[in-house]
């Protein structure tokens, strides 16, 4: 492809990620009654400047993301905004500006609680509806773009410069830790406990798998958090199935495994490299594509491989990223 094509390409990407973000941001601020934007909040009628500059940004965003040789970096620095965003919203609603806050009704910002919290309180299905929304379009890329906690586990892993292979076990940990989630929800809710005590079950949960990002994650290199722990991880890859995004390696390969190394997510062993697709852990993240000498790495959906299928893909997590960006507060 000409360096003209690449480019009127690329700007049609950036447009359509502009474009896909005002279309999401504007279905919230029209049909939510509650105002979703902050500056809708403090002025009426200014969440549409939100939203054009959300959008602005969308479209900026998905050009760093398209250079391969710095989409990782841009990836963890956008996750990581969000990341940042999010708990300031909350910290400035804790110090007593409600505004800030979602509803006023405050829940605990651990990713288990998504299932946890409705199973004890037998209701509150928004989370869970927005997860199973966000999943089914996106597939994991939620644990590599979305979600506001495995950038921490993403931030420490990076702290060591190439990640380990971790122990087989893991792949089972997160099943019999959901099973254990859930049984504790309905138990705490059998037994009547009281709301604030049940919220420190939620709490000492989400203090454990921080001390399993500091202390595991730091020295592995790998996403040991999000890949042994956290129950929402496992739900993404299993539910991320329904999602048409695939990563999958193209004939050609050489197996020098060379993208082994670029991979947090322990999904690319020698083994899954013959198989000429990604481990049962892949998150989509896409930071294994500038390990390729051949580009053998590649996106699929919908018929579409290669360049055009990795820009689809880049749109939709990078538009979805921004309007939670916009709206995704606790
Ligand atoms: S595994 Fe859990 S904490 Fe990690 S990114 Fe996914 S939902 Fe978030
Ligand atoms: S195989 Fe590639 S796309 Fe999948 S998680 Fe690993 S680095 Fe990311």
């Amino acid at each position: 492809m000409s360096s003209d094509a690449k480019k009127s390409r690329g700007i049609g990407t950036m447009g359509a990620a502009a474009v896909l973000t005002a279309v999401l941001l504007s279905i919230v601020q029209v049909k939510v009654t509650r105002p979703m934007l902050l500056a809708e909040r403090f002025l009426a009628g200014a969440g549409w400047v939100e939203i054009a500059l959300l959008s602005a940004y969308a479209g900026w965003m998905t050009s760093r993301v398209l250079d391969v040789r710095k989409s990782a970096l841009w990836r963890r620095r956008l996750w990581g905004l969000f990341s940042l965003v999010f708990f300031l919203q909350l910290a400035i609603g804790l110090a007593g500006i409600e505004r800030f806050l979602m509803t006023g009704a405050l829940h605990i910002p651990v990713p288990a609680m998504i299932v946890a919290g409705p199973v004890y309180r037998g209701s509150g299905l928004f989370m869970p509806i927005l997860f199973t929304i966000t999943v089914v379009i996106v597939g994991p890329a939620w644990c590599s773009y979305l979600c506001y906690i495995g950038a921490w586990d993403s931030g420490l892993a990076h702290l060591r410069k190439r990640p380990m292979a971790l122990p087989k076990w893991r792949r089972w940990s997160r099943v019999a830790i959901l099973a254990l989630v859930v049984c504790v929800a309905l138990v705490l809710r059998w037994v009547g406990l009281h709301g604030t005590i049940a919220a420190g079950f939620g709490i000492v949960f989400g203090f454990v798998g921080v001390a399993i990002m500091v202390m595991w994650s730091r020295k592995t290199g790998s996403m040991t958090h999000c890949l042994s722990y956290c129950p929402m991880g496992w739900i993404a890859t299993v539910m991320g199935k329904l999602s048409p995004f695939r990563v999958r390696i193209a004939i050609g390969c050489d197996h020098c495994g060379a993208c082994t190394h670029f991979c947090r997510y322990d999904a690319l062993s020698m083994d899954d490299i013959r198989k000429r697709r990604p481990g049962w852990s892949c998150t989509l993240c896409g930071d294994c594509f500038r390990a390729c000498h051949g580009k053998f790495l590649e996106y699929r959906v919908f018929g579409l491989r290669g360049d055009r299928a990795r820009s689809v893909f880049i749109v939709v997590v990078v538009a979805l990223h921004a309007t939670f960006l916009g709206v995704a507060r606790i």
